[in-house]
């Protein structure tokens, strides 16, 4: 099969975003200063690779806080944020805590509370159980924030509120999918408040438009990421609804599927915003051993967004 030759189109921005870079940063610069162990508080980003990694350093990976044997260790909070009832925790145990919530869901946590404040009920556009969608509802009282996940149940929305109403969304969506919910809630609502700025973030948005942009020139997409990875998952839908019906992630180089690859002459590849290059250059490689690969990366935006990690890291 050497003398296949296939062409790649690299979909770029792709990969580690601000925040995921933010996160790992916290994480490596926590075990420098505290000493191994660390304790994390659910995978840091979702991605396998990374978790690794950091367990090699010295990082242990919880679900809560209570698995914590040693309370006098500090635990970090993974990217996606918290309920407000996760902090507090921490303080009555004495632990010392950092913060590694990405500051575009923070954000998010802050439009909530003020929206509260304001006197608005809440809907947040988001799936259920994903981590940041249970630290976004466990920002304010239980009751305060009722979940929309998709377009039916938005049109299913019947909860009696005799309040102003307004929406927020998880950072994580498919731009296109949470318009359509939001068209519905503006019928339904016509005087819904929207956030100022998108909650969608960036990195989502742009990986997204990346993949769009070339989707259809493919015969096959590959999305490097994990199978828990939100905007990973989004991608693979992203580039399937665009035009690439043989869209698929690539959780770990076993699913690879060579024959298909074989028999096609151009492949898409993007990866999620949790997973780090070498993953992709991974499968390039493995792509290479068996056939004539040639790349042509399609950058449709470059990206130039990093935050600050907390002070008391520095
Ligand atoms: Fe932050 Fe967006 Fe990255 Fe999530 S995907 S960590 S919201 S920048």
């Amino acid at each position: 099969m050497k003398n296949k030759e296939i062409k790649i189109l690299l979909s770029a921005p792709r990969g580690f975003c601000a925040g995921v870079e933010r996160a790992i940063e916290i994480v490596e610069k926590s075990i420098q200063k505290y000493g191994a162990p660390v304790y994390v508080r659910h995978e840091i980003v979702h991605n396998k690779y990374v978790v690794d990694d950091l367990k090699s350093k010295g990082a242990i990976f919880v679900e809560e806080l209570e698995e914590i044997k040693d309370k006098s260790r500090p635990v970090i909070f993974s990217a996606h944020g918290v309920p407000k009832k996760i902090p507090e925790d921490a303080k009555n145990y004495n632990m010392t805590y950092v913060d590694a919530t990405c500051p575009l869901v923070s954000k998010v946590h802050r439009e909530a509370e003020n929206l509260k404040k304001a006197g608005y009920h809440i809907i947040l556009i988001g799936h259920q159980n994903h981590p940041e969608v249970i630290g976004t509802m466990g920002q304010l009282p239980h009751g305060s924030i009722n979940l929309i996940q998709n377009e039916e149940e938005a049109k299913n929305y019947n909860e009696k509120v005799n309040k102003k109403i307004a929406f927020v969304t998880q950072t994580t969506l498919s731009v296109d999918d949470t318009k359509e919910i939001i068209k519905v809630l503006k019928n339904k609502f016509p005087d819904i408040r929207e956030p100022l700025k998108e909650d969608i973030c960036y990195a989502t948005t742009n990986r997204q438009m990346a993949v769009k942009n070339i989707a259809k020139k493919c015969d096959m997409f590959f999305v490097i990421g994990s199978r828990n990875s939100s905007n990973s998952v989004r991608l693979v839908e992203v580039a399937k609804k665009s035009g690439c019906s043989k869209a698929q992630l690539i959780h770990s180089e076993s699913e690879i599927p060579y024959e298909q690859i074989g028999n096609s002459n151009i492949i898409g590849v993007s990866s999620g915003a949790s997973a780090p290059e070498i993953l992709v250059d991974n499968f390039i490689n493995n792509l290479r051993n068996r056939f004539t690969i040639n790349i042509d990366e399609v950058e449709i935006i470059k990206e130039n967004v990093e935050f600050k990690i907390p002070k008391k890291l520095n």
